[in-house]
């Protein structure tokens, strides 16, 4: 099925009486040649279970489970549920799963699809996806807080965001998705992806970040302070750490300055210079203190 041709798109969608939703991120990709880059960037093996978000008309989905052993597509739209079974249905190693990717805990599902007689239980698992730009963020953040079982993400993005991604301290694009994503992974920019290859071209640029995830056994109260720490830096970005800090934690001044200065971090500093490690060390700074 030449699923990635805009007429078969278009005619599938028609036959189905469906409209694409702007609202829903709804751009579908019509281009082969990116569609097949993005499963090589994602260095899927025939072992591998893949979680996609959002696959909307299943043009990735084909390929990803050709690539992998199982593929696990979380779509919210109910209306592309008989589009998924007409693209997908032959294909014995995919699941549907109709739910929003927001809610929904992604090891849960991966056990309950790809666990038992499947023999993923407990098994680190890849993402892929095509995402829906309104939820790039969260979903991102939510896969680094709840510390998921993830090995890579390799994930089609607004330009912009990808940028901010990958940006190093003491620039005016790093901010706390950038502390975050360089904390937990190594984030790389693979492929810059022009708007003509969607149906229907977002207003956007787009590129995809492909995500090493480290090795890190943070507990799931570390997780927690580090965020809080993090997003509580950078609350108020023009003001220096201390005030920050000590503002959006309701902290005194000079106590959030000690604790600044016994990691090593010039409490005058704006968060946008202070790299990842840094926070980590601050984050862990908490334990037993007032904070
Ligand atoms: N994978 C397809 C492709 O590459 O052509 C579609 C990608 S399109 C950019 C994003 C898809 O995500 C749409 O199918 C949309 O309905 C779905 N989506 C939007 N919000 C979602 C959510 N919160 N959870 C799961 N899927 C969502």
């Amino acid at each position: 099925m030449n699923l990635w041709s805009p007429t078969t798109l278009k005619e599938i969608l028609a036959k189905h009486n469906l409209t694409l939703s702007h609202g829903l991120g709804q751009h579908f990709l019509t281009d082969f040649g990116i569609l097949a880059k993005i499963v090589e960037k994602a260095e899927i093996n025939s072992d591998n279970a893949v979680l996609e978000i959002g696959p909307g008309a299943g043009v990735l989905t084909r390929l990803l489970a050709q690539a992998a052993k199982y593929v696990v597509a979380i779509e919210i739209d109910k209306k592309l549920l008989p589009v998924l079974a007409e693209t997908t249905g032959d294909l014995g190693n995919v699941v549907v799963v109709n739910a929003d990717a927001r809610e929904i805990d992604f090891d849960r599902v991966m056990t309950e699809r790809t666990g038992g007689e499947f023999g993923f239980e407990g098994k680190p698992y890849l993402i892929v996806a095509n995402l829906p730009y309104y939820a790039t963020s969260p979903l991102i953040f939510k896969v680094f807080e709840e510390g998921y079982r993830v090995s890579s993400m390799t994930l089609m993005m607004q330009k912009e965001v990808a940028e901010r991604i990958t940006a190093k301290p003491g620039s005016k694009a790093y901010g706390s998705l950038s502390v975050a994503c360089q904390y937990f992974s190594e984030p790389r920019i693979v492929l810059k992806v022009p708007r003509t290859v969607f149906f229907p071209p977002p207003e956007v640029e787009s590129a995809v970040v492909r995500f090493t995830l480290k090795e890190n056994c943070l507990s799931s109260e570390e997780r927690l302070r580090f965020f809080r720490v993090v997003r509580a830096a950078f609350a108020t970005r023009r003001k220096t750490v201390a005030k920050s800090l000590a503002g959006a934690l309701n902290l005194e001044r000079h106590y959030v300055e000690e604790v600044l200065l016994k990691v090593g971090i010039n409490p005058n500093l704006r968060a946008e210079q202070i790299p990842p490690e840094s926070f980590y060390r601050l984050s862990q700074e908490v334990v037993g203190g007032k904070w």
